[in-house]
């Protein structure tokens, strides 16, 4: 597989500060596919530098032209979106077909909508005596998780280049090859230099540089909570503008007058597409205790038609954490109806679909982000019983909502203590924000929400 040996840095793949590098492994033979360097905090410094010099030009670029590199963007992302998804298959593991489908599709719907925003978004604004003016906060570092290796940086950069930031990515150490596929696009959409930089390299390397830089001044994350608490602390101390994305374990919350068939098995496929590895899946499974025997046995069913289909996780490192959270499900006493925590091939990063009964909400299998193939099915005795279990962990990401009646089901999503909720099904949409409630985040990104987490506001009084 192709890969640059440099940064990405004022328009140009620059030679990396030092030597090491990073290798790249296909999860689904563990074959090295490529190595990419190892950025360090001079790497980081040098993109820093690009972006500042960069940015009064790109701030003071009409957003009618902002939007027109936008365009260009996404037209880039589009011609080269068979390459993108083959790439996102050899390091992320995904099958080809979801790849194409939603790893390399989605990026292109949100930098459409940026295109749109950039466009149409009132940067100035009215109100009584006063204009108010919409001005970019500047510089941005953004440090991005492997698990939808694309959409994560599409999701950070194309509403800070509207917004007229310019930006240094910092992508996870699995899955730079995106990265630099999406840095190439960048340069083919015209985008001016310096606009967008990139340093592949280490998260407590590269990543810990980017956010403790005192050049940037705003940090966009996504990864888990423990380095977004860090992160969040950094820029607490710098004043700094923060972006945080975070883990969730999200409830799929099943009401009595459901269909169940439906609920159930959009459920299993929600938790097991992308091998679990979506911070919105739904991973816990909320049923009355009427219809849980019946839901327990269709959720195993659905579970096991899936076999090794669903490809592996994206590293040994998750692969293993990922068997001991199920070891863990197991020595707590909840009950194995699907999967398990033995491999099912002896090369690749494979875990099985895994359902587990009779989880009950205090468990660590019930509280805790897995972020595999794994479904917690819990039981509730009525409505009240199965918001507290909804509500009941430190998260709030996602959710689902099932009923008979869709204002019956809107009730219960108003309650719900998290950032997005799909009502019976609900359908991907690239405007609506996305984002958690308590310890899954703070601000939001894609729309016109994710747009204004890149904006400051100054006031002009007449
Ligand atoms: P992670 O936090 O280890 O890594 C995320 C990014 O942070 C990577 O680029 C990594 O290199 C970098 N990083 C690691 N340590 C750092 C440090 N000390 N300083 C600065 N940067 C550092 O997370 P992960 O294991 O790569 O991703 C999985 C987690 O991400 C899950 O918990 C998942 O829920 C979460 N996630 C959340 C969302 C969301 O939108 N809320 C989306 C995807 C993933």
């Amino acid at each position: 597989m192709k890969a640059h040996d440099g940064m990405y840095i004022g328009g140009a793949w620059r030679p990396a500060a030092g030597d090491e590098v990073i290798e790249v492994v296909n999860p689904v033979d563990e074959q090295i596919v490529a190595t990419v360097p190892a950025g360090t905090a001079e790497d980081v410094d040098a993109a820093v530098r690009a972006a500042r010099a960069a940015f009064p030009a790109w701030a003071a670029t009409p957003p009618a032209e902002r939007a027109a590199r936008l365009a260009a963007l996404r037209d880039v992302l589009q011609t080269r979106k068979d390459e993108i998804a083959e790439t996102v298959t050899a390091e992320l593991g995904a099958p080809l077909a979801l790849s194409q489908a939603v790893h390399a599709s989605v990026p292109i719907a949100v930098a459409a909508s940026y295109a749109d925003l950039a466009a149409t978004y009132a940067f100035e604004e009215k109100a009584g005596n006063s204009t108010i003016h919409h001005e970019p906060v500047g510089v941005v570092g953004a440090i991005t998780p492997w698990n939808y290796p694309l959409h994560q940086i599409v999701a950070k950069v194309a509403p800070a280049l509207a917004a007229g930031c310019t930006v240094v990515v910092k992508p996870a150490e699995d899955t730079p090859l995106t990265a630099q596929l999406f840095a190439e696009a960048v340069h083919e959409a015209g985008v001016p230099a310096g606009v967008f930089n990139l340093v592949t390299g280490l998260g407590p390397v590269a990543g810990q540089a980017l956010a403790e830089h005192p050049g940037t001044d705003m940090i966009s994350f996504t990864g888990s909570t423990a380095v977004g608490k860090r992160i969040g602390a950094l820029a607490g101390a710098a004043v700094k503008r923060v972006a945080l994305e975070l883990g969730g374990k999200s409830a799929n919350v099943v009401l009595p007058s459901a269909d169940l068939a439906r609920a159930v098995n959009v459920g299993v496929a929600n938790v097991m597409s992308n091998s679990g590895q979506t911070c919105s899946a739904w991973t816990r499974m909320l049923v009355h205790r009427d219809q849980y025997d019946e839901a327990v046995e269709m959720a195993a069913a659905a579970a096991g038609k899936y076999g090794d289909r669903i490809g592996p996780v994206v590293s040994a490192r998750q692969q293993a954490r990922v068997r001991g959270y199920i070891e863990k499900g197991i020595a707590e006493g909840a009950r194995l109806v699907a999967g398990g925590p033995d491999a099912p091939r002896e090369r690749g990063y494979f875990v099985r679909p895994t359902v587990f009964a009779d989880v009950t909400p205090e468990m660590t299998i019930a509280q805790e982000e897995i972020f595999g193939p794994v479904l917690c099915v819990l039981r509730y005795e009525d409505e009240e019983d199965a918001l507290r279990i909804a509500n009941g962990t430190v998260y709030g990401l996602a959710g689902a909502v099932w009923a008979g009646d869709e204002a019956e089901a809107v009730a219960f999503a108003r309650r719900m203590d998290t950032g997005q909720v799909d009502i019976n099904g609900g359908r991907f949409n690239p405007l609506a924000p996305f984002g958690g409630y308590k310890q899954s985040g703070v601000g939001r990104e894609l729309g016109r929400h994710g747009l204004t987490e890149y904006l400051q506001t100054k006031s002009l009084q007449f």
